[in-house]
């Protein structure tokens, strides 16, 4: 039987949470800047353009890899703005399917986590 969160733990995991939430943003104003600038040399030199037709394809496929990992970051950003309102509604630490508590070994590794181990292999 795995026992719940003390508050004490809890504020463990908010101090976690919060540290990687400030990574994440940072990290996202970081790409989102890269992606203006990219934009803006491209559409900014167009004789660059006819004569380069061939790097397009590889500009274009490394904007999608960066709008990917944005898109990442931003889930990321969502599951941890989540857990950090369940902690302070007082709920965290619980499976979201079978209302158990998360194992903490789990939750160290992932703060965020809004399944069991269980729940979240099946
Ligand atoms: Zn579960």
């Amino acid at each position: 039987m795995i026992k719940k969160l003390k508050k004490s733990e809890m504020k463990q995991y908010e101090k976690i949470l919060i540290n990687e939430r400030q990574k994440l943003l940072k990290e996202l104003a970081y790409e989102s800047d890269q992606i203006a600038k990219t934009q803006i040399e491209t559409s900014g030199d167009l004789s660059a353009y006819s004569n380069h037709m061939a790097d397009q394809g590889t500009e274009t496929e490394r904007r999608e890899i960066t709008s990917q990992i944005l898109s990442t970051r931003r889930e990321a950003l969502f599951e941890i703005d989540l857990a950090l309102r369940k902690i302070s509604e007082g709920r965290y630490g619980f499976c979201e399917r079978c209302g158990k508590p998360i194992a903490k070994r789990r939750l160290k590794f992932l703060p965020q986590a809004r399944l069991c181990i269980k729940c979240s292999s099946k």
